[in-house]
């Protein structure tokens, strides 16, 4: 008879996450989303480092911050002091930046010395490893890609699951600045419209129907206005991108804000 082996190698697969971030004052805040963001971390396993694809670093090409110190970014106007002041010290690691250079072949990917970690990025990930001792990068998005382009490039970062990395795309599926209710930022307040685009959304997540979330543009009016521009939206597939049919999802933090941006966050496997 024969027996099945255990795999020679133990590191366990990664999850992969979308996280919704909303205002960078999420960074310093404490309330329900922190909370959830802090409980799903303890529940992944120690990664030997983070990769993040964060909706505020567009590019023309795509690029991987190599360099060894990635500087904390503010990138942000208008908030207190005390936004400005934080810095997130986690290490880089070039080695794992050109290592995903050499393994994704359907575009050239650029190794950045002059970026660091933006507010997409470090404003959610400082929760999840507040004494900042996992090495973190990020991948930028390239903005002349078609929304199947990200979603292709993404499903070659694969392999990386399976290497102990951590895979954190952070945007927010529903995302309108120019229609948010400032005077409801705090009681969980959505628009028609944003809580329809987020069921729907939910929908297509479950269903692993990822080719209506690339279509996004002809969903109708709720995702017209949800995703007035892609760079909030695209993170989520790039997370996507990177679902096995065995992994389950795990929705949290799922609730607007201000009327028209959703939190909705998502752990996969
Ligand atoms: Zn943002």
């Amino acid at each position: 008879m024969n027996k099945i082996r255990e795999p020679v190698s133990s590191i366990a697969k990664m999850p992969v996450l979308f996280l919704g971030h909303g205002s960078p004052m999420n960074a310093i805040g404490e309330n329900e989303f922190v909370k959830g963001w802090r409980n799903i971390g303890k529940t992944i396993p120690k990664p030997a480092a983070v990769l993040c694809i964060s909706a505020h670093w567009e590019t023309r090409g795509t690029y991987v911050t190599a360099m060894d110190r990635p500087m904390t970014i503010h990138d942000f106007g208008g908030f207190p002091d005390e936004l400005y002041e934080v810095q997130y010290p986690a290490s880089g690691s070039p080695e794992l930046a050109m290592e995903i250079k050499s393994i994704v072949t359907n575009t050239p990917v650029g190794l950045d010395e002059k970026w660091g970690l933006d507010h997409g990025c470090w404003s959610v990930i400082k929760h999840l490893y507040p004494d900042a001792g996992i090495p973190v990068i990020q991948m930028s998005m390239d903005y002349n890609m078609s929304a199947q382009q990200h979603y292709e490039l993404s499903k070659e970062l694969a392999v990386f699951r399976n290497k102990g990395i951590l895979i954190v795309a952070s945007g927010n599926i529903v995302h309108n600045l120019e229609m948010v209710a400032w005077n409801r930022l705090n009681d969980n307040y959505g628009y028609d419209w944003a809580i329809e685009a987020n069921e729907k959304m939910k929908q297509f997540i479950l269903n692993a129907d990822h080719k209506q979330l690339i279509n996004y543009k002809s969903q109708g009016r709720s995702f017209d206005l949800a995703i007035p521009t892609p760079d909030h939206f695209l993170p989520l597939l790039y997370a996507l991108a990177l679902q096995e049919k065995e992994d389950a999802i795990t929705i949290f933090n799922d609730k607007p804000v201000g009327g028209s941006l959703t939190m909705t966050s998502i752990k996969i496997g």
